[in-house]
Formats: structure tokens, C-alpha cells, sequence
């Protein structure tokens, strides 16, 4: 898979590193990978960002979002949304996979992976809460349509599971 390369300019990622993913607040646009590259072209900073989920209407706020933080240091912006290629939970960095655990979400696992866990063939994903994988799928949509939601019948306690998305 070509997966384009992230071109951030240095002086942009301290302000992008404080944009939070409005439904995951412990991970920013960059760990989340949906910034795809962030320049400064005569005074404007030029944003180009990749939506996660199709449809996912936390797009809009994190445009505004990366708008409003640029705005604060300065900055005034242009965002366009790449829709190809199209994100994949690929990008999110190991910062961010970390991040979405220490939250209670379990990180996507790899495509073939996470085929088997949804169609609950396999016990695979991980409870967030106490690392067991006798868990068990409840529902394919979690608190929003980008995670599924898992229980653990060891600690018996419910998380999301982030689903893998190519
Ligand atoms: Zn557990």
C-alpha cells in the first residue's frame, strides 16, 4: 500500500499537537494521522487533512478546530480534505495507539485480524481494563459507528474497540 508521505512543517506541529479528535479527546490530528501535510504559503498556513470515517461528522468540527488554533498563534488557514488516499488506521502512530488504550479504547488490530474478531471467530481483541482476551463482541457499533463495542467476561466490564478501517 503507497501511503503519502506527511509533510508537517515544524513550527505547525506544536500548534496541530493541541487539536484533540472531538470523540477522542486524549489523541491529537496528528497521532490520529488525518493531518496530511501543513504548510505555510505566503502567511497562510495550507492544511490538507484526511476525513477518518466517511461521514464521520467530527470532520467539520476538527477543521474548525485546526482553524481556531492557528487563528489563536496567528495563523490564518486554509483546509482542504484529501479524500484519497483514504485514511486507514495505519496512520495512527504508536503515541496514538498508546493513547487510545490508556482512554479505554482498544486499538485497531490488522485487517485480516479485525475481520475475525468482528464476525466474532476469533477472541483476539484485547480488554482494555485488564489485558484478557476471552472477550466477547456486543454490538458491531460502540458509542459511534467508528468503534464496536466489546466486553471482557473475565473483569466483565464493556469498552470500545476501534475499528480497522483501510
Ligand atoms: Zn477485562
Amino acid at each position: 500500500m503507497v501511503t503519502e508521505k506527511q509533510h508537517i512543517e515544524a513550527e505547525l506541529i506544536p500548534i496541530l499537537e493541541q487539536v484533540y479528535d472531538p470523540e477522542i479527546p486524549v489523541l491529537s490530528v496528528l497521532d490520529m494521522g488525518v493531518v496530511r501535510s501543513a504548510v505555510i504559503e505566503s502567511d497562510i498556513a495550507k492544511i490538507k487533512i484526511t476525513p477518518t470515517y466517511s461521514g464521520c461528522p467530527a470532520m467539520d468540527v476538527i477543521g474548525d478546530d485546526i482553524r481556531k488554533a492557528l487563528k489563536q498563534k496567528g495563523y490564518e488557514s486554509e483546509i482542504e480534505l484529501i479524500l484519497s488516499p483514504a485514511w486507514t488506521t495505519d496512520w495512527i502512530t504508536p503515541k496514538g495507539r498508546k493513547a487510545l488504550e490508556a482512554f479505554g479504547i482498544a486499538a485497531p488490530l490488522d485487517p485480516e485480524a479485525d475481520k475475525d474478531a468482528l464476525l466474532g471467530n476469533k477472541k483476539i481483541v484485547k480488554c482494555t481494563h485488564c489485558g484478557s482476551t476471552n472477550t466477547k463482541l456486543i454490538s458491531q457499533f460502540g458509542s459511534t459507528a467508528c468503534k464496536a463495542l466489546f466486553k471482557c467476561n473475565d473483569c466483565n466490564e464493556p469498552f470500545d474497540y476501534f475499528k480497522c478501517l483501510k
